[in-house]
């Protein structure tokens, strides 16, 4: 059912606290750890503790959990005390979605040329 944990999925493994991350804030409805392999001075993955496949599977299943997401990943900016970041949310194997457990990458730290690569 959607929404509900899978147990393939490495992020809701995260979410449930069965594999160690860097965990930098938690809500009822988010978790949000740094980056394994960081591709800049602040890279934090914010989650919905539910599972959904992407970004766009999570507005349609869980609108107020998407605006959870994006709320945190403000706060993260404002802990790392970053005033510019990027949120990326990789949607499609083509686009490097690697992990099929909505994510939003939160980028700051370093200069983020635009358009992205
Ligand atoms: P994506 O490629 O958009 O699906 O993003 C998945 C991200 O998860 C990548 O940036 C990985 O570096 C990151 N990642 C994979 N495994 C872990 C882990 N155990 N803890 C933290 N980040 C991870
Ligand atoms: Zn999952």
């Amino acid at each position: 059912m959607a929404g509900e944990p899978q147990d393939d999925c490495l992020f809701c493994k995260i979410a449930a606290g069965q594999i160690p991350a860097t965990i930098v804030r938690e809500t009822e409805t988010t978790v949000a750890f740094r980056d394994i392999s960081p591709q800049a001075p602040t890279h934090v993955l914010v989650i919905p503790r539910a599972h959904y496949e992407n970004a766009a599977a999570l507005a349609a299943g869980a609108p107020e959990v998407a605006a959870d997401v994006l709320r945190e990943a403000q706060a993260v900016a404002d802990e790392d005390k970053a005033e510019s970041y990027r949120v990326v949310f990789n949607t499609g194997a083509g686009a490097g979605q690697t992990v099929f457990h909505a994510h939003a990458h939160v980028l700051a730290g370093r200069g983020l040329h635009w358009p992205p690569g």
